[in-house]
């Protein structure tokens, strides 16, 4: 029997008796990341990353968590389980699994550039790697993320010269965090929306230092916002809460940006190609380094770099999830977002 099986309920390891981000409820769920299509409520127990825990509480309301700091072993029934950073979002962590010699390990997403704020992601050498594949093409290949802050910073500040206010709808976990600092340093004030500040409020209380943002409320005047910069989640698009703003601009920050049509077919002002998964060669790359003998290629483009890795020498096959295929650009929904206003 393989040591992690892909079952009705998610990826599930017999031998320990637990499931990693199962996406029905199960009994013990080990989980690499606090985004809605890895972390689901319903469980009995739950296994995370420290960083990860507040994100979940925040999300999914009181839960039984047991944390874990990065490869700090976990001994169940013989399997030998830990959690390495995945480099994605805050807390974010791939999974080891051994058991009598042999190695697994699940990725959940990753991202391998630096952010400082979520990790480096760490390849970790195994028998079998079970890999996502969100931006598995060749034609997406990331610029360094400190020429994307330079030209966000470029934009916020033209358009502050303009008396025109930036919103920026990135999501709200994860790119929301990551944009701060940089636009921080604009010297401009950052206002968010409610969605991003309940992150922000579950990140500070338990402890993790983020850059002073200044959540909008029903009663923030106006004319305090006009010409600063605004955090939104992307279902506040088009929304009647944002238009309260007018006059603004409005730019996306997401991966799927690098296709030069998709900034026109979300109609916003300007599209920064920022993305919290690795680009094709980042895949690769990390693939290869795990050395893994077999790969198993879960959601995004997962054929079309499953059969990449066959043609070059490493067996692959795709496997079917409940992960979201574009997590990216569905994270916040707009039921989520509308409920946050
Ligand atoms: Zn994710
Ligand atoms: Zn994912």
């Amino acid at each position: 029997m393989a040591l992690i099986e892909f079952s009705d309920k998610g990826l599930y390891c017999s031998q320990g008796n637990f499931y990693i981000d199962p996406w029905r409820p199960v009994q013990k769920a080990v989980i690499t990341h606090a985004h809605s299509d890895h972390a689901r409520a319903g469980s009995a127990n739950y296994l995370c990353h420290q960083l990860t825990r507040p994100l979940l509480l925040a999300r999914l309301g009181p839960q039984n968590i047991e944390t874990v700091e990065w490869a700090q072993p976990v001994y169940i029934n013989g399997v030998n389980l830990s959690l390495h950073p995945a480099g994605h979002i805050i807390g974010s962590s791939q999974v080891r699994v051994e058991y009598q010699g042999e190695v697994w390990v699940v990725s959940g997403d990753y991202k391998t550039e630096n952010d400082g704020l979520s990790g480096v992601f760490e390849a970790i050498p195994c028998n079998t790697f079970i890999t996502e594949s969100t931006f598995g093409l060749p034609i997406y290949k990331w610029e360094k993320q400190t020429r994307i802050y330079s030209a966000i910073q470029d934009w916020v500040k033209k358009n502050n010269a303009a008396g025109i206010t930036s919103v920026l709808l990135a999501y709200s976990l994860g790119k929301a965090q990551r944009i701060l600092l940089p636009l921080v340093e604009t010297g401009l004030t950052v206002f968010v929306h409610g969605a991003i500040a309940v992150m922000q409020d579950a990140l500070q209380n338990s402890g993790y230092t983020l850059p002073a943002v200044t959540r909008i409320t029903p009663e923030t005047p106006r004319e305090n916002i006009r010409g600063q910069v605004i955090i939104a989640p992307p279902g506040a698009d088009g929304s009647p809460w944002i238009n309260k703003f007018s006059p603004y601009e409005v730019g996306v920050c997401s991966g799927w940006m690098q296709v030069r049509g998709n900034i026109r077919r979300r109609n916003a002002d300007a599209g920064f190609a920022l993305s919290d998964h690795a680009d094709w060669e980042g895949l690769v790359k990390a693939v290869k380094a795990t050395g893994a003998e077999k790969v198993f290629v879960t959601h995004g483009f997962q054929s079309a770099f499953s059969r990449w890795l066959n043609e070059n020498g490493i067996e692959s096959a795709e496997v079917k999830t409940e992960y979201n295929p574009a997590e990216e650009e569905s994270q916040d929904s707009i039921n989520n977002t509308t409920a946050e206003l």
